[in-house]
This record gives C-alpha cells, sequence and structure tokens, in this order.
C-alpha cells in the first residue's frame, strides 16, 4: 500500500481544488489532503484517484466525488467524538473522512460483496469505525440512536423518516433527495417535531436502493 511522493503531490494540488470551488473548513481540507484516496480504488484507477472526478469501485457502485465528500462532510459540522451514521458506505472513503475528524462512526452498506471488502479493508488503514453494517439505510440504526449527524452517500428519491427520526435535538441531516438528480439537503432537528431544512444545489449520485443485497 504505497504513498508516493506524487501521490502527495496530488493530494496537495486536490486540497487546492476544493478550495477554489468553496471548501473552507480547515479539518475538512486535512483529511483530503491526508487520506490516500488511491488505496480506495481499483490499481486501473490509480491516476484518477486525485482527480475531483467520482469513480466505478465495486458491485456496480462509485467511490463520491472529492469535492461532493468534502461538501457534505462541512455541512455535518463534525466536533471530535460526535456519534454518526453515515448511509452507504461504499469504498470508505467517506467513513475515512469522518474518522479522521474524530466521529464515532456507525455506517451502513446494503451490498454484502462491499460491506465485506471495506470492513477488512478500513482497520487496514488504522480508520476504525465503531461499526460497519450490512443493512438497509432506509431504516437506520434505531438500536444506536440518537445521532450528532446523519449523511447519505447514495441519491434518495425521497426523505427516510426513520433517519430524521434518529437524529438528536441539534443534529444534522445531510442527504441528497431526488431521481436523477438530487438536492443536497440539510435538516437541522430545532425540536421533537420541528426541522429546518436548507436546500443546496445539484448533485448526481447512484440510487438509495431499498432492502439489502
Ligand atoms: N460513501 C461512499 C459512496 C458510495 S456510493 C464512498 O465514499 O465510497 C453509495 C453507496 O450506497 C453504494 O455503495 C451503495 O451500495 C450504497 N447503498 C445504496 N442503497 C443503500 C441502502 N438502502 N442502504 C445502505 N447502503 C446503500
Amino acid at each position: 500500500m504505497q504513498d508516493t511522493f506524487k501521490h502527495k503531490g496530488l493530494r496537495k494540488q486536490l486540497v487546492e481544488t476544493l478550495k477554489n470551488k468553496g471548501i473552507t473548513d480547515v479539518a475538512v481540507l486535512n483529511a483530503i489532503g491526508e487520506i490516500k484516496r488511491h488505496l480506495f480504488m481499483d490499481s486501473s484507477f490509480l491516476d484518477h484517484a486525485y482527480q475531483d472526478k467520482a469513480f466505478p469501485i465495486a458491485a456496480d457502485q462509485t467511490i463520491s466525488q472529492p469535492y461532493t465528500v468534502a461538501f457534505q462532510t462541512e455541512l455535518m459540522e463534525i466536533r471530535k467524538g460526535d456519534k454518526v451514521l453515515e448511509i452507504g458506505t461504499g469504498s470508505g472513503y467517506q467513513t475515512a473522512v469522518l474518522c479522521h475528524l474524530g466521529a464515532k462512526v456507525y455506517s451502513i452498506e446494503r451490498q454484502k460483496e462491499l460491506w465485506r471488502k471495506t470492513s477488512t479493508f478500513l482497520p487496514k488503514l488504522g480508520y476504525r469505525a465503531k461499526k460497519l453494517i450490512f443493512g438497509d439505510g432506509y431504516k437506520g440504526l434505531v438500536e444506536e440512536a440518537p445521532f450528532k449527524s446523519i449523511i447519505v452517500t447514495a441519491g434518495a428519491p425521497f426523505v427516510p423518516k426513520p433517519l430524521l427520526a434518529q437524529l438528536e435535538i441539534g443534529g444534522r441531516l445531510v442527504i441528497p433527495v431526488g431521481d436523477n438528480v438530487q438536492v443536497m439537503t440539510l435538516f437541522v432537528r430545532k425540536g421533537v417535531m420541528e426541522f429546518d431544512k436548507t436546500e443546496l444545489g445539484e448533485f448526481r449520485f447512484v440510487p438509495l436502493l431499498e432492502d439489502k443485497n
């Protein structure tokens, strides 16, 4: 699992690109500057690892674009020790960013192949999520709720009610909502039944699918 001067240099450039695109959170930029994204991709894609683009991983899924990862993470406003839930573990790159920020991470993946692969891979890099779960993210993780923040990394046709219900008061849900194109949406829980909703522009994700596979 090599990390060459070339990789380090490309990561620095990627961080500059993200700054130019409007990412300002220093902790998030540091995480992206340090996490070896090329190790999360198949070897044939090594040269692409530090372009600001999504790429295919196993099981017809993608590793999210770095800008999208940074944008969503920034919206979560992570503080060290926050209990957070991720829906769509995929390659584990976003999970690694959350771990790097000191969050206690629970992450759910519905594709068994990816769940297996990422469950063995992440600890090898030193990223220890609290729990990686093979399951259906539409249901959230009621036994560990409430969460300080929840991130959905696949396009949700609608906002799953359990995810809103599993936020603590003051907690934040960052979710791309829509079918072909998704609108990044932030919900902040203001009270038991009260949520502030903000829409933050269009993105494209692979779909959040029903049930596990
Ligand atoms: N965070 C990932 C992004 C992966 S793409 C990364 O950084 O690589 C979205 C992921 O969501 C895919 O792995 C897909 O299998 C998963 N997914 C789709 N529907 C899901 C569901 N209902 N529950 C959990 N995971 C789901």
